[in-house]
């Protein structure tokens, strides 16, 4: 499905639809996202925001986004929850929530699935937080939305919610003004706001960015306690990889609008099959090594108007010599490279090629093992 509005935006042809699907091991599916794409109008063109996305969000498991600022995962995850401005959007393909298709859905039909079938919680509560209205009143306001109850029952809600999630004197806090609360606890409030109708996806967008670093562990934890009592699926928007090790099952790593590489995130952290991957892995820093040898990815994300030819990742790109001319002159397709595992890159053997160590350790095994034997 597509819902072009009043400026024409051209489009060049579409790419291939993407075809490799991962099969997760457990939860029922309850968001499939379908080679969407979501672009919006410049003066200087198109701004090509996603480009032929595909992934899945199963009940009980956590999907991290991850990418530098300008990779696509919010507004991708907006997409999801209609937010974006119909009349200055392009948006093709396909997102279907709990079996209801979004793209081209009506206003009425998205404030009936807002809150009640998906929330988000955003990056700085203090902005997502009214300030003139007090925080119970905002949670008990969405309950309302889709619940006919009294008033009392909701604000009863409230304060269960506030409970929920840690926040001391619940009643007492329930009867307070955002401004009144610590950063922490008006992230804890935004959960709480999120969850209050039990949806079956809870989008979580960089939800410890603006919080301190303790703070930070508590905030992941309780999402990853919710996520057990609600059995809700999560994708949490990231650009922080120790984050993706501590929360998330799988993960899907973004770069210029596409997908790179896909995975559980036990196995793409371990052993990164793009090079993009594997410069976001080799550039955090380590409390063993001197600040002196951090190696940051070289260069900046591309204009998502003017994209470079071939691979979007070329200027960049420390390996495209293996592969020599493919490299800038031909999208490499979203290809599998082991059971749920994709990539997108030319590399011909990219295991060996970014994880050498590992390849030579697997095959001292199996011949420590052949030779056992
Ligand atoms: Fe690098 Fe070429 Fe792979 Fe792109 S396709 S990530 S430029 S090796």
């Amino acid at each position: 499905m597509s819902m072009e509005f009043d400026e024409v935006v051209p489009v060049e042809a579409a790419a291939p639809r993407p075809v490799d699907v991962i099969e997760a091991p457990m939860g029922d599916v309850v968001l499939k996202v379908e080679d969407l794409t979501v672009r919006f109008p410049s003066d200087e063109g198109p701004v090509k925001a996603v480009q032929n996305l595909s992934y899945e969000a199963r009940l009980g498991r956590t999907l991290a986004i991850v990418g530098e600022s300008g990779s696509g995962k919010s507004v991708s995850t907006m997409t999801v929850l209609g937010l974006h401005n119909p009349a200055r959007t392009f948006i093709s393909g396909s997102v279907i929530l709990d079996g209801e298709e979004i793209v081209g859905a009506s206003q009425a039909t998205m404030r009936r699935l807002r809150s009640a079938k998906v929330a988000m919680v955003f990056q700085d509560p203090q902005s997502s937080l009214h300030p003139f209205y007090k925080v119970g009143g905002q949670i008990a306001e969405a309950y309302l939305a889709h619940h006919r109850v009294s008033k009392a029952v909701a604000n009863k809600r409230a304060v269960e919610m506030l409970d929920l999630v840690g926040i001391p004197n619940p009643d007492r806090r329930a009867k307070q003004f955002p401004h009144e609360f610590s950063g922490g606890m008006r992230q804890r409030a935004m959960i709480a706001l999120g969850l209050v109708n039990d949806p079956l996806l809870l989008i979580a967008d960089e939800p410890t960015t603006a919080l301190d670093v303790t703070v930070q562990a508590q905030i992941l934890d309780l999402i990853k306690d919710l996520q057990k009592k609600f059995g809700s699926a999560v994708i949490l928007i990231t650009h922080d990889l120790a984050v993706v090790a501590e929360v998330s099952d799988d993960i899907l790593v973004m770069y210029a609008g596409r997908a790179v590489e896909r995975g559980l995130t036990k196995d793409v952290l371990a052993r990164p099959n793009h090079p993009y991957t594997w410069g976001l892995l080799e550039s955090l820093p380590s409390a063993s090594e001197n600040l002196d040898s951090l190696k940051a990815i070289k260069g900046a994300p591309p204009s998502l108007v003017h994209l470079p030819s071939g691979c979007s990742f070329h200027p960049r790109c420390a390996y495209q010599d293996l592969v020599g001319d493919a490299c800038l002159s031909q999208l490499p397709e979203l290809r599998s490279v082991a059971p749920g595992r994709l990539i997108r890159c030319h590399l011909p053997d990219p295991e060996r090629t970014l994880n050498p160590d590992a390849v030579l350790n697997d095959h001292s095994e199996t011949s420590h093992q052949e030779i056992s034997s």
